[in-house]
């Protein structure tokens, strides 16, 4: 690690820059850039990253000792730019502490405001800038803020409000009055005695006075924070190691909260929700940037577009909206043309969407912070081709820049437009994250999450959100809030996690105790339906329908942009023809598993099934197969179909028997009246079926070898269909996949009787389909022999599932007894039944398939289990290369575009 560990900029000048966001943060690496390029930032300094990791391994005095010095002379570089003192009490240097990974983590670490205040120093600082009030109001946040943050005060129990408010609130009702900015000199002065005695009540601990003493609790504070609760929970969500750790940026206080002439804000250079190209933000007069951020007060419009917008889903006249509500492009012309003009200029710098923290302080504008801004899946597909379209960057890096696992909001439905016009509209808020979104109301985070867990949809319906809510809105199917703005904690997280959220609802009159909503009259509880609209912002009674979503527009745009440029192409696992066209309207090019054992569980075809299994002649299975045979030529003659013109690869019969019978006794008993047996007979054959480790007991390959007359069968069934649908002018593709095999005779023996099977129905018809006989790899063995079975088998599909289960050894239906542990004790980084590992497993492919061509140079490889639909595992499979993968229908575009990116990344 550097010996460096404090880095410091101001004036125009930094030791950082934005190259250096593994080592200061995004938000350290940023404040340096845009002093570099001239954007006006308030002076301060970057303790990096390594510190924080330096923290956690040697400890707090270790690690303060070690920056004493370093941090002392960067408090006095701040200190001569801005011709103040730390701690003086004629002309004191307040100071904001900040957190700032390398990835933005928005309001899961903490910030610290105003610091370096204390009993003289706000004397000092009233009497400097001649405003009581203002020294008095910055004093009370600032304990506030500390009294939280670093010395650990919380509300008692999750129905009470925030220790602080509610010493707020009994100030305020002693006097009558509702709102902050009221309350006189001597209550603020009053709120900081109250606070402190809280403090000291609550935690035992006095409150610091000073001001070095309260930075270096600050600076710890932040790095605590990287451990707390939410920050994991980010973490863990986002993918983001713990080692990263965050940086601590320490800058000079600049103060929206003097007066009219000072204001602070939130902006975004394009809509962060819809990705439209239009400057877009709030802000509040004489405030703080917490204010924005907390939804505390409701924020105004920085542009006058958007706040004609705004006024119009509020129903607010233009009259009303231009005295009451008027935009910061109205009524503060000149610093909104400088900040236009600024927003323009770190656009065109980062060549991409920011996300910008600003203050006015008595008319000087000051940026806090920029930041590529998160956006919704349907922002980040519009963002990326508009800023394509508009020359700022090339084809490739607009496929880049789009997050594959994002796409999956744009997939989610779509409120179907014919109920919606029927819906009953409770009332409307803002429409912070686009969607829709229906279910139960709850009104606490941990709820939010029990409910999910019991399969319940749920909507959390909150006044404000905060960081601590973060695992209930994960949980959630939608987000309403009371209060806040577009750039409230609720609209930023839901934004990121694509969840689709309506804020500043402010007909919602929230119950927490009584667990009701209450709007404009109409009383809901805790567990009634709504239904929201996170791209209009309404709020609907009840369930309203939905429909599938459609690939259209820039997606459809940036779908074509993945096939210009991939090599690897995305078929679908499907086993009906709903599911095969629905992955045919997605791009996918062809079936890469079809499991035909799901094609059984239908009453006629279960009862055939089952008698075929219970007989034990060859004649009873054969004359149960007969009656299944209609069944299944049906159903491949569907898909088939569906698919016209591209492969479908069929899987034989592949789960252990016992799967299909029934094991509780009203299902035998039903079961031996249809078949005419005895209970006991069908118990007999039951327990017979019953194997200790059915996983690798009588299944896949080893079923058609043991009852060739399946694998007959299903041949029938397959080529049948082929060779009607290729009668009545279709083009069929099938491709009849052996599952399971480890040894290259098993394959052989199985090849042998599908091959004499067609040649017995091309006959009969008198008419002959191409098609071909491959296997799947999924057993180590078979990886290991590749070379030898790819002599017979025409093509290769790995079964990454099972191929997993036996590398590991885990069996896949019994992980979760053992695998959080091993998640939590870093044994294992991720399930590799999610992500493939790539070390072992992909070591396995990797061979086969080389191993595989030299034996058959154009053998056909694929990935059919579940890591064919994930992208770090699909972009493995393009550098071993593999001809396909395989995913589910709502994972096409997903695996497209990684594939896309793999070929680009090359
Ligand atoms: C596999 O094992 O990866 C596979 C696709 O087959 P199944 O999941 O049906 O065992
Ligand atoms: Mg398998």
């Amino acid at each position: 690690m550097s010996e460096k560990r404090v880095y410091t900029f101001g004036n125009g000048k930094a030791e950082g820059k934005a190259d250096m966001r593994n080592l200061l943060g995004g938000k350290g690496a940023n404040l340096a850039e845009m002093n570099l390029i001239g954007v006006p930032v308030p002076p301060g300094f970057t303790i990096t990253t390594d510190v924080c990791n330096e923290y956690f391994e040697k400890g707090k005095e270790t690690v303060v000792s070690l920056l004493r010095d370093e941090v002392i002379a960067s408090v006095h570089h701040i200190e001569g730019l801005m011709n103040s003192k730390f701690g003086d009490i004629e002309n004191p240097l307040l100071v904001s502490v900040r957190s700032g990974a390398r990835a933005s983590m928005p309001g899961m670490m903490d910030t610290i405001l105003n610091l370096g205040l204390n009993d003289e120093v706000v004397r000092g600082l009233a009497k400097k800038t001649g405003n009581e009030r203002f020294a008095y109001d910055s004093y009370r946040r600032f304990v506030q803020m500390y009294g939280d943050v670093v010395l650990g005060m919380k509300p008692v129990n999750k129905e009470a409000i925030d220790p602080f408010e509610a010493i707020i609130e009994k100030v305020k009702a002693q006097r009558g009055i509702s709102l902050d900015n009221e309350m006189t000199v001597d209550e603020l002065k009053q709120l900081v005695d109250l606070f402190k005695k809280a403090i000291k009540e609550q935690t035992g601990k006095d409150f610091p006075t000073d001001p070095m003493d309260q930075l270096w609790g600050a600076i710890c504070a932040v790095f605590d924070s990287w451990m707390n609760e939410r920050a994991i929970l980010y973490r863990k969500m986002e993918g983001i190691p713990a080692e990263w750790g965050t940086a601590v940026s320490v800058m000079a206080m600049v103060f929206g909260n003097m007066g009219n002439t000072s204001a602070t804000g939130v902006c975004f250079s394009r809509d962060a929700a819809t990705g439209e190209n239009v400057f877009n933000g709030e802000y509040l007069v004489n405030a703080q940037g917490e204010d924005v951020v907390a939804g505390i007060r409701t924020p105004q419009q920085i542009t006058k577009l958007g706040s004609q917008r705004w006024a119009e889903q509020q129903q607010i006249p233009e009259e009303e909206r231009a005295t009451k509500y008027p935009s910061m492009e109205e009524a503060m012309p000149e610093i909104f043309a400088q900040l236009d003009a600024l927003q323009h200029k770190l656009e065109k710098h980062y060549h991409d969407m920011q996300d910008m923290e600003f203050t006015v302080q008595e008319g000087k504008l000051w940026f806090l912070q920029t930041r590529n801004g998160k956006r919704t899946g349907t922002a980040m597909v519009k963002i990326a081709m508009d800023l394509l379209h508009e020359g700022e960057i090339d084809e490739k890096t607009a496929l880049k820049r789009c997050e594959p696992n994002k796409l999956d909001e744009l997939l989610h439905p779509v409120f179907d437009k014919d109920a919606q016009k029927k819906a009953k509209v409770l009332t409307r808020g803002l429409p912070a994250s686009p969607g829709a979104a229906c279910g139960q109301i709850v009104f606490f985070a941990d709820d939010a999450e029990k409910w999910h867990e019991a399969g319940r949809r749920v909507i959390m319906v909150r006044i404000e959100t905060s960081p601590e809510d973060l695992a209930g809105m994960a949980a959630a199917e939608g987000i309403v809030t009371a209060r806040g703005g577009m750039t409230s904690h609720a609209a930023v997280v839901a934004r990121g996690m694509g969840k689709c959220c309506v804020s500043g609802a402010g007909a919602l009159n929230v119950d927490y105790k009584a667990r009701t909503v209450e709007i404009d009259g109409v009383t809901l509880k805790e567990g009634d339906y709504i239904s929201l609209n996170g791209s209009t912002g309404e709020i609907y009674f009840g369930e309203v329908k939905t429909k599938p979503a459609e690939v259209t527009g820039d997606f459809a745009d940036l779908m074509k942009l993945c096939d210009k440029y991939t090599r690897l192409v995305v078929r679908t696992n499907a086993d009906t023809p709903h599911d095969a066209q629905v992955a045919r309207n997605f791009g996918a090019v062809g079936i890469g598993l079809c499991r035909t054992e799901h094609m059984f569980f239908d009453n006629e075809k279960i009862k055939a099934m089952r008698e075929m299994i219970l007989s034990d002649t060859v004649e009873g299975r054969k004359k149960a197969l007969e009656k299944l045979l209609p069944y299944q030529t049906k159903d491949f003659y569907g898909i088939l179909k569906a698919m016209d013109g591209c492969p479908v690869n069929i899987r034989l019969l592949d789960p252990p028997l016992h799967e299909f019978v029934p094991h509780d006794l009203a299902g035998q008993q039903t079961m031996a009246e249809e078949m005419g047996l005895t209970v006991a007979e069908i118990q007999k054959r039951v327990d017979s079926l019953s194997e200790h480790n059915p996983m690798l007991g009588h299944r896949g390959c080893r079923l058609g070898n043991t009852y060739p007359e399946i694998t007959e069968m299903q041949t029938k069934a397959i080529l049948g269909a082929a060779v009607q649908l290729k009668k009545e002018g279709f083009n069929p593709e099938p491709e009849i996949m052996v599952p399971l095999i480890g040894i290259v005779n098993e394959f052989d023996m199985q090849e042998q009787v599908i091959r004499s099977t067609a040649n017995k129905i091309f006959e009969e018809a008198g008419v002959e389909v191409e098609f071909k006989v491959g296997t799947m790899i999924e057993i180590p063995r078979a990886a290991l022999t590749a070379g030898y079975i790819a002599k017979k088998a025409e093509y290769f599909s790995f079964g990454t599932n099972d191929l997993t289960q036996m590398t590991f050894g885990y069996s896949r239906d019994d992980i979760a007894s053992f695998l959080p542990v091993y998640l939590d004790k870093k044994i294992l980084n991720v399930d590799p039944f999610q992500v493939l590992d790539q070390t072992g497993v992909g070591q396995l492919i990797e061979m086969a398939v080389d191993n595989g061509r030299k034996t058959r140079p154009n053998l056909t490889c694929g990935i059919c289990g579940e890591h064919g639909g994930e992208p770090s595992s699909v972009k493995f499979c393009h550098r071993v290369g593999l001809n396909y993968v395989s995913c589910s229908p709502f994972r096409v575009p997903i695996a497209r575009l990684a594939a896309a990116q793999a070929a680009v990344e090359e």
